[in-house]
């Protein structure tokens, strides 16, 4: 190790983001010395319990099961999401993980069947998705190692309780040498010369030194925002849901491989199920909904009784302007938050944590280093925040002030480009950095019945004979490899419970 190698890690907080940071950091730089600081006074968010399809190559590189940690953390499978009354009320459709159908000489499925939509010769674009078909029918299987099988194209998430996940990424963080210090941090020094983090200095006086601050302390951004003053970028322009209630309640039916997003009045609805319990939550804008209203509304929507008291949550959707500012680099809601729809906290962490593995620094904190980590950051904040622009933009909905709003919120250019794209020809426009791929794209598409003029010319080659039979043969192999499947419930009780 030379001199100029960073040595000292220093984590602030200990909640999913810290915890997930620090047992990544300590699988692959064995030689780091790594301190987290948490405060137990303070606690965590505790929430965040539904995840994408990404979570389980992020534990998978720890060395963990899919299996193990299903049983850790009283997971369930998550198949995508359901989204009720999004698109109208008494609406329903299904945004799954993995693809739809099979994509023939390098044009995508979707021009495919579009052609055979506008002949009126083929049935819904959701019957060509294991994912969805599986989904809706309460069934549950690991995708096959072995493609083409059918039940190759199809990826899955878990449900979890966030603190038993972070109580597993602590467990092997400590295994892995990562000291734990519970504290409250009082102040921050940083060094006169060149403004760098020197230490913390907890309220019992103890001062902990560092080469690398990583700030997990959650939305106040303690080191990132209130120390290193990196600043906001405010997102309430294309996002106007700025609070969220949450509850538990008790699971009165058999848990389902997907988690609930039910559209009311000034916001959305969560219910996530897991093994001991139900999860549910909703998200507004508080422009259009006092919080015991939006209170009254969650607790309507929720089947079995309550086991805790609703809890509030303020934020403002967007992002740190810089992720990284002179040694401190920030992961989880210190970066920023958009808003709990689609999951994509956690898989921001990830992402996080896999650019800082990319451009691990050295004490110099090269300046070029950093000007690349905030830039993708910004790129894929970007992009992820146009994703969930889109749900709210497609929706028919104006039947409240809130949905009316809505139709007259501008849309980022981004975006207006990507949806352009679509509609004339059926294009995916992918940017860098993208976190949702073009089935996730397709799928919100299709929920809200965007399809485009044209598909593309090479379709003709084929026959409407041919792509009909084909399409007919592709649903019903489908259909057919589902009916064999267990239910999610059965697959839980065989393999986890
Ligand atoms: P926190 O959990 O807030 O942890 C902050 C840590 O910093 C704590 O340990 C605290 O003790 C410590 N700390 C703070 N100040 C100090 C101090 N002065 N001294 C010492 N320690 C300090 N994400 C998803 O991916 N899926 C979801 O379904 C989802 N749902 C959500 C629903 C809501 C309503 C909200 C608000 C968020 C949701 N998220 C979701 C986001 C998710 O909860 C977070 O990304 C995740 O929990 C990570 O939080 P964190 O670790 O960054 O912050």
């Amino acid at each position: 190790m030379t001199d100029n190698q960073v040595q000292q890690v220093v984590i602030v907080g200990g909640g999913t983001a810290g915890w997930m940071t620090a047992a990544s950091l300590s699988r692959y730089y064995q030689k780091l010395n790594i301190t987290l600081v948490e405060s137990s006074d303070i606690g965590t968010v505790g929430v965040g319990e539904a995840t994408n399809a990404t979570i389980r190559r992020f534990y998978g590189a720890l060395g963990m099961k899919d299996i193990d940690v299903l049983k850790a953390t009283q997971g369930t499978c998550k198949l995508g999401i359901e989204f009720k009354n999004w698109y109208a009320t008494n609406d329903t459709f299904f945004h799954p993980f993995g693809l739809y159908g099979q994509d023939v000489q390098g044009v995508s499925f979707h021009h495919y069947w579009l052609k055979l939509k506008q002949l009126g010769l083929v049935s819904d674009f959701a019957d060509y998705s294991l994912g969805c078909t599986l989904a809706m029918n309460d069934k549950f299987t690991t995708p096959s190692p072995n493609p083409p099988s059918t039940l190759s194209i199809f990826d899955w998430a878990l449900h979890f309780d966030a603190s038993l996940f972070a109580k597993l990424m602590r467990e092997f963080a400590e295994a892995n040498g990562v000291k734990r210090i519970d504290g409250k941090i009082d102040r921050v020094e940083l060094n006169p010369d060149n403004g760098f983090i020197e230490h913390l200095v907890l309220t019992n006086g103890e001062q902990i030194h560092g080469d690398l601050f990583i700030d997990c302390s959650g939305f106040r951004g303690l080191l990132i925002e209130q120390t290193l003053k990196s600043g906001y970028e405010d997102w309430s322009e294309w996002l106007l849901c700025d609070r969220a209630i949450a509850v538990q309640s008790e699971l009165v039916s058999e848990a389902k491989p997907r988690t609930v997003s039910t559209a009311h009045q000034a916001g959305w609805q969560w219910n996530i199920p897991l093994q001991h319990r139900q999860g549910n939550g909703h998200v507004y804008a508080s422009q259009y909904i006092s919080d015991d209203e939006a209170t009254s509304v969650l607790i309507n929507h929720i089947d079995g009784p309550l086991t805790t008291e609703p809890n509030l949550f303020k934020f403002t959707p967007g992002r740190r302007k810089q992720a990284w500012v002179k040694n401190c680099v920030s992961i989880g809601l210190a970066a920023g938050f958009l808003e709990p729809l689609e999951s994509t906290s956690i898989a921001m962490i990830e992402t996080g944590i896999e650019k800082l593995r990319m451009l691990f620094p050295d004490k110099s904190m090269n300046q070029a280093c950093i000007d690349e980590f905030n830039d993708m950051t910004k790129l894929e904040w970007e992009r992820v925040r146009d994703f969930i622009v889109l749900h709210y933009h497609l929706s028919s909905r104006t039947d409240s002030a809130f949905w009316r709003q809505i139709k007259q919120t501008p849309i980022p250019e981004t975006l207006q480009h990507k949806i352009r794209m679509f509609k004339a020809r059926g294009h995916l426009v992918k940017y860098r950095w993208e976190i949702f791929q073009p089935a996730s794209w397709l799928a919100l598409y299709d929920g809200n019945k965007v399809y485009p003029e044209t598909y593309d010319p090479i379709v003709d080659s084929f026959s409407t004979d041919y792509l009909s039979k084909s399409l007919a043969e592709m649903k019903q192999s489908l259909q057919g490899a589902v009916g064999k499947i267990q239910s999610h419930h059965e697959f839980l009780r065989q393999h986890v419970i």
